[in-house]
């Protein structure tokens, strides 16, 4: 018989190796149980998750460089984000926002077809249309491409920073002029390369003018527990455009989609966040890249083709056979839509962890 629900234990996160998702830092762990009775959905009442919340948007400000962008004034941060379920629910947020402020009569999202798939979510929900061109042979947006897409409908651009299935950067301040050239806002979507991107060397966030939004994850590279998620705007009123319906209520938690939310995913991103920006976060990025980048090598010392990774995430080619053949003996790991395997160098993946993985490939090769 199976033990009761109570009693069963979470799968080891030992051979996970394509998720997102890891370990949260433990004092993320700790902020997540104390507070997962409390509804930041709710702010009068759970006054102090609302506090929380503030506090979690101006450590995502930060990440993101909004916090420089929209100056020190003290003005209350919060009205430039709030704390989602996930980089979905934040990508559709952007997209509704961007959809209640354009004149247009058919609204389309135009992306690079490495965007992730909940824009297809989001298209879907809000009947907009979603325009994705074809990305350049090393997998980012081409801008030319993105350029011939727009037309007088176009509410909203995306770029990815960090594609799902590579970890590619998009070409950002080329996007952001030509979105300032055509009067159509740009969406970052760095769900998960957010934390890394800081220390990367990439010009991605707020710092580049002319991006307006970004989605930024704290339940993966943040380490804080699930959900956590977070939407940032440039401009409050990308997020006021989200609580049409309340204009006399000033909190941006009343912008969220969800109405009940998970207090233990806020207070956890404060937790993580207090405990890991900068030097944790940067710690961890060099970690990772170093580790991606002698995995990479190792993969093609066996004669394997390997798409150089940007960020710490490695696609490389892998026999259908061999690929079963490792999944047989537990490693979880995913394919691109092309068929790559994909290994995402989280937190919880080690120098022994993939040691292991390449002794399993040659014992299988
Ligand atoms: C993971 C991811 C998402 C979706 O985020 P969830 O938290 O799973 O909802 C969106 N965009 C990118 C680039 C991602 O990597």
């Amino acid at each position: 018989m199976q033990p009761s629900a109570a009693e069963r234990r979470p799968q080891s996160f030992d051979r996970v190796l394509s998720s997102m998702c890891t370990e949260p830092h433990p004092a993320a762990r700790r902020a997540a149980e104390r507070f997962l009775a409390s509804n930041p959905g709710d702010p009068a009442t759970y006054e102090t998750i609302a506090e929380l919340e503030r506090e979690a948007v101006g450590a995502l400000a930060e990440v993101t460089g909004l916090a420089d962008a929209v100056g020190g004034d003290g003005s209350d941060v919060t009205a430039h984000g709030y704390l989602t379920s996930g980089g979905t629910e934040s990508n559709i947020q952007a997209v509704r926002s961007a959809r209640e402020r354009v004149d247009a009569a058919d609204p389309a999202v135009v992306a690079p077809d490495s965007a992730h798939f909940s824009f297809h979510k989001a298209a879907s929900v809000l009947d907009v249309e979603l325009r994705t061109v074809p990305t350049d042979a090393d997998g980012r947006a081409d801008v030319d491409a993105v350029t011939a897409a727009l037309d007088a409908d176009a509410a909203l651009i995306v770029a990815v920073a960090g594609s799902t299935e590579y970890g590619r950067v998009d070409p950002i301040p080329a996007l952001a002029d030509l979105a300032v050239d055509a009067g159509v806002p740009l969406h970052v979507d760095a769900a998960w390369g957010g934390f890394h991107l800081p220390f990367s060397g990439h010009d991605w966030g707020f710092a580049v003018d002319g991006v307006e939004t970004v989605t930024i994850d704290p339940h993966k590279v943040g380490r804080a527990a699930v959900p956590a998620g977070g939407l940032l705007a440039r401009d409050p009123a990308a997020l006021d455009a989200l609580t049409v319906d309340t204009p006399y209520l000033e909190t941006a938690s009343q912008a969220s989609l969800t109405g009940t939310r998970s207090g233990a995913g806020v207070a956890s991103a404060v937790a993580a966040t207090d405990a890991l920006w900068p030097d944790g976060y940067r710690a961890e990025y060099e970690r990772a890249s170093d580790l991606a980048a002698w995995f990479a090598d190792e993969l093609r010392g066996r004669g394997l083709g390997v798409v150089d990774p940007e960020l710490p995430l490695v696609a490389f080619d892998l026999p259908r056979a061999t690929f079963e053949a490792v999944r047989e003996r537990g490693w979880r790991l995913s394919r691109t839509g092309a068929g790559e395997a994909r290994v995402v160098v989280m937190p919880h993946v080690s120098r022994e962890s993939l040691s292991a993985f390449l002794a399993d490939l040659d014992d299988l090769r």
